[in-house]
């Protein structure tokens, strides 16, 4: 299949690239994430997908950074816990624009690389993909069979740079 990966970080792409090219799927890449505080620390993350997509040879289209529209979209919900309702706002406002993306370009489905991360909840990141885009939204838990530990096995033989805190300025004290 023709599969459109949203990127929420270049070393959580790296295994679900590998796997999915693996099984046969061509793989385009969207980096959308206006959640990620601060702009530095989004120019960085952004570096990192563009060397992951050179390394691995996929194309990577990259999204506009909009903070100030994501935390519109989160106002009320700051100070909440990471994996709470700010989280589920966060993915949907990543997955539509990641679905109009899809829209305009001649993909079967698209996915995301967020359920990658042991601390996102699959049924969650799943749940909002299928309400917006019903199966065009490709279901899958990309953690499973040792995705997490591989992509950093990858980040590692790359020696790119890992973050530690999952990417908005609420999430930066958990
Ligand atoms: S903690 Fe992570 S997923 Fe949750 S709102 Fe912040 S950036 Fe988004």
């Amino acid at each position: 299949m023709n599969i459109l990966l949203h990127i929420c970080c270049g070393v959580c792409s790296a295994s679900v690239v590998e796997r999915l090219k693996s099984e046969g799927h061509t793989v385009t890449g969207y980096f959308y994430n206006p959640n990620i505080w601060p702009p530095e620390e989004y120019l960085k993350r952004l570096d990192i997908a563009r060397a992951v997509s050179r390394e691995m040879d996929f194309t990577l289209h990259e999204g506009v950074y909009e903070h100030d529209i994501w935390l519109g979209r989160v106002k009320g919900m700051e100070g909440g816990p990471e994996g709470g309702k700010r989280c589920g706002e966060c993915f949907r406002m990543r997955l539509n624009r990641t679905f109009e993306i899809f829209r305009k370009g001649g993909y079967d489905v698209f996915t995301t690389t967020l359920t990658v991360s042991p601390v996102k909840d699959k049924d969650v990141v799943n749940g909002i993909g299928e309400e917006i885009a019903g199966d065009k939204f490709l279901r899958a838990d990309f953690k499973k069979k040792g995705g997490y530990q591989r992509s950093l096995a990858i980040a590692k033989e790359m020696g790119l740079y890992r973050q530690n805190y999952c990417g908005c300025e609420f999430s930066k004290h958990d």
